[in-house]
């Protein structure tokens, strides 16, 4: 690796799954399991650990809920204030429970808050033909349309019930947590309003999913909003932190070890989406389908587990380079065809 990218790790501890490390008295590091190929999540206490706030849940998943039952007694956890990053299961999906537990109420931003409700919602119901039309035209099978039809609703059944009120967060705002100040920075594209904190006199970030170590975040395009371009947003929203996030920080990640360099890995980031496009629009001199790109994107095999996460990414990607005006789209036979203009 070129060593001007290469970032530090200068903590040494990782809690196994459904244990905390402190990492001071004021910063608690949570790991819990998650039931995919990224097996755990990092969830963060701020403050005295008997009086303290909880930055994102863990999933709604009977093993994740008895280990944090299990931790909080242990550790004689109390909480006071719960702040969600964004709306993804693995961060929200105990929310609803936490809430009730502590009797706190849930800060996030407006727009996660609503678009999870949303999303919860379709759980139980019936497959709109938007979406069924959607994966068509990306070049989905018959068989694997019919694999998404069964898997429709999945999303609401790892959230606990969301409460039906809560406060929002948003940039800008600045949280006070044990007089100490937390600035909420909002980064677009993984979500459409997660929400990172910087503590500029603890030199600390928890940012998420915006900026992880070793993965990148996923950045896809959904039914709901076919011609979404989210991938345009992220690149803006790596390039915002590198102006308002301090270069020496220390980053708690939602996924992987605490680091610094969050501005080489910002620039990486960006670097590497912007290869991924140029590659993209290489390879579009004859017309393709969301599904022929995959080689061009992903070094990791694409099966049953993450083909729908692959071709939300590679639509990502396409209308993108639609949008910088570099390449058309063409539908026929209800099928998108992609080429370069
Ligand atoms: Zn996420
Ligand atoms: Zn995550």
């Amino acid at each position: 690796m070129n060593p001007d990218t290469r970032l530090e790790f200068p903590i040494d501890e990782v809690p196994k799954n459904g244990t905390m490390y402190s990492i001071n008295d004021e910063i608690h590091w949570v790991r819990m399991p998650l039931p995919m190929s990224l097996n755990h999540i990092n969830l963060w206490l701020i403050g005295s650990k008997n009086d303290a706030t909880l930055v994102d849940t863990g999933m709604f998943l009977d093993d994740v809920k008895s280990a944090w039952t299990d931790l909080i007694s242990k550790e004689k956890i109390n909480i006071k204030k719960l702040i969600v990053t964004h709306m993804h299961p693995d961060h929200i999906g105990l929310a609803g429970w936490f809430v009730k537990k502590f009797n706190v109420p849930l800060c996030m931003s407006r727009t996660d808050y609503l678009q999870c409700k949303v999303l919860a919602a379709d759980t139980g119901e019936y497959v709109p033909h938007e979406a069924i039309n959607f994966y068509k035209q990306a070049g989905l099978s018959e068989s694997q349309i019919k694999n998404y039809i069964e898997r429709f609703g999945f999303f609401g059944s790892i959230i606990h019930k969301l409460p039906d009120a809560y406060n929002r967060i948003k940039d800008g705002d600045v949280i006070l947590i044990d007089d100490d100040e937390w600035e909420c920075i909002e980064g677009r594209g993984h979500t459409m309003e997660h929400i990172c904190l910087l503590s500029r006199a603890k030199k600390i970030l928890i940012s998420g999913d915006q900026i992880l170590p070793k993965i990148t975040s996923h950045v896809g395009v959904f039914p709901t909003e076919p011609n979404a371009n989210p991938l345009e947003d992220w690149l803006e929203s790596c390039k915002k932190l590198i102006e308002v996030v301090p270069r020496d920080v220390l980053v708690l990640p939602a996924h992987g070890r605490p680091f610094l360099g969050a501005h080489k890995r910002l620039n990486t980031i960006i670097k590497h989406h912007e290869e991924s496009l140029d590659k993209l629009e290489e390879f579009l001199s004859e017309p393709k389908r969301s599904v022929d790109v995959f080689s061009v994107l992903f070094r990791r095999e694409i099966d049953d587990s993450n083909r729908l996460m692959a071709t939300g990414e590679s639509i990502a990607h396409l209308n993108c380079l639609i949008e910088r005006g570099l390449v058309k789209k063409n539908i026929t036979d209800e099928t998108a065809y992609y080429e370069r203009v």
